[in-house]
């Protein structure tokens, strides 16, 4: 009876801790972002270009929450994670998913909310506020930016006999870590900097070649010197006719001119491009350039009111797509909802 007397007594206590810790969350939580699904601003892809406007808004106190369909680090953790990029300042070499760690804990520590794995599906219009319907929920805000990069890219494929086949079971779309390439052979398909990167990466644990359609590679001159530096061998005007193999790839099938010829593989790895999927950005209504992209001003203010834009989900004349520009068009995108919003008596 004593027992029971205790563990009643303690229940009760433990119902009261927890409703004055429920009290003070909410309390927090209304102050900080007023209405919880009730934004300043809505930043949609948590690319580069999304996480830095982020840190801008919260530089600003703008209550803000960041959606991602995917994983948060946009291209950078999804194509290239292992890549060193060479030219974001401030950092002679950073790898990808490293500076994407960090950009996500300047957001995270400003006191951005970030959800990934919610698909924004449409934005619509309502009195006062902008509605951001998503695959799971709906928030207000009185502003957004859309920051989607390519949309929900998807690499190139190649087209060839067994590429379906050996897809994933040693013929890749992006780079495997470097711990599972060692001892093998890897051919890299493809002729731009994605290509020559990665095969630089490969070449680093283990045997590479890279192979390409043309005869001459179209990459930054830096990345032509180390491969002429590098041990990769380079295969060029040629094409792939079949990835070749029983459970796993065993060997590909190449052409060049009338000569087909094989040559031994453990891992294909094709990096040939990316198609991107801009459907998103024609059901927001937004009024698009002829490349399918959004279409913005000086301030990246889009055709609908409230709306701002950033990062290579843009297009304008000379638009160079690389982290640095998403991030400097993220900042002006982001003052100029903070205009948009709190309409400070300077703007
Ligand atoms: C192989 C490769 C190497 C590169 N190397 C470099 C380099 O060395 N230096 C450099 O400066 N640039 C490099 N770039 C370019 C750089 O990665 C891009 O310019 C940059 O990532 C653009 O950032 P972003 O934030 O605009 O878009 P992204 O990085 O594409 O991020 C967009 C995000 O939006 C999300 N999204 C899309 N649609 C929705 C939706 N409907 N709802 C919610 N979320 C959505 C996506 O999931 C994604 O996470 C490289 C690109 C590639 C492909």
């Amino acid at each position: 009876m004593f027992s029971l007397f205790v563990v009643c007594y303690l229940l009760s206590l433990k119902n009261i801790f927890c409703t004055i810790i429920f009290a003070r969350t909410k309390f927090y939580m209304e102050n900080t972002y007023g209405d919880r699904m009730s934004y300043d601003l809505i930043i949609i892809g948590a690319g580069p270009g999304g996480l830095t406007a982020g840190i801008y808004a919260r530089s600003r106190m703008m209550s803000t929450l960041i959606i991602d369909a995917a994983e948060v680090g946009g291209q950078l953790v999804s194509l290239y994670p292992d890549k060193a990029i060479q030219n974001y300042p401030g950092f002679e070499r950073i790898q990808a998913r490293k500076l994407s760690d960090r950009l996500y804990a300047q957001v995270e520590s400003l006191g951005c909310e970030i959800k990934d794995k919610e698909k924004v599906i449409d934005i619509m219009d309502s009195d006062e506020k902008l509605v951001v319907i998503t695959d799971k929920d709906e928030y207000h805000t009185h502003s957004v930016i859309v920051a989607t990069g390519m949309g929900m890219f998807r690499p190139k494929k190649i087209g060839c006999k067994g590429e379906d086949k050996f897809e994933n079971k040693g013929l890749y779309y992006i780079l495997p870590p470097k711990e599972e390439l060692i001892g093998k052979n890897v051919i890299v398909f493809g002729g731009g900097n994605s290509a020559v990167e990665m095969a630089l990466i490969a070449d680093s644990v283990t045997s590479t070649t890279i192979v390409h359609r043309r005869d001459e590679l179209r990459c930054d001159e830096s990345n032509t010197i180390a491969l002429k530096d590098s041990s990769i061998r380079t295969v060029m005007s040629s094409e792939l006719v079949s990835v070749n193999g029983d459970d796993s790839v065993r060997s590909v099938t190449l052409k060049k001119g009338d000569e087909t010829f094989d040559t031994e593989a453990d891992i294909v790895v094709i990096l040939i491009g990316i198609s991107s999927d801009l459907e998103d950005l024609k059901r927001w209504d937004l009024e698009l350039t002829e490349s399918g992209l959004v279409k913005v001003d000086n301030a990246m203010r889009t055709s609908r009111n409230g709306i701002f834009a950033c990062g290579d989900a843009v297009d304008y004349e000379g638009k160079y797509k690389q982290i640095t520009t998403a991030c400097g068009e993220a900042a002006t995108a982001a003052n100029s909802a903070y205009k948009f919003v709190k309409k400070p008596y300077w703007a």
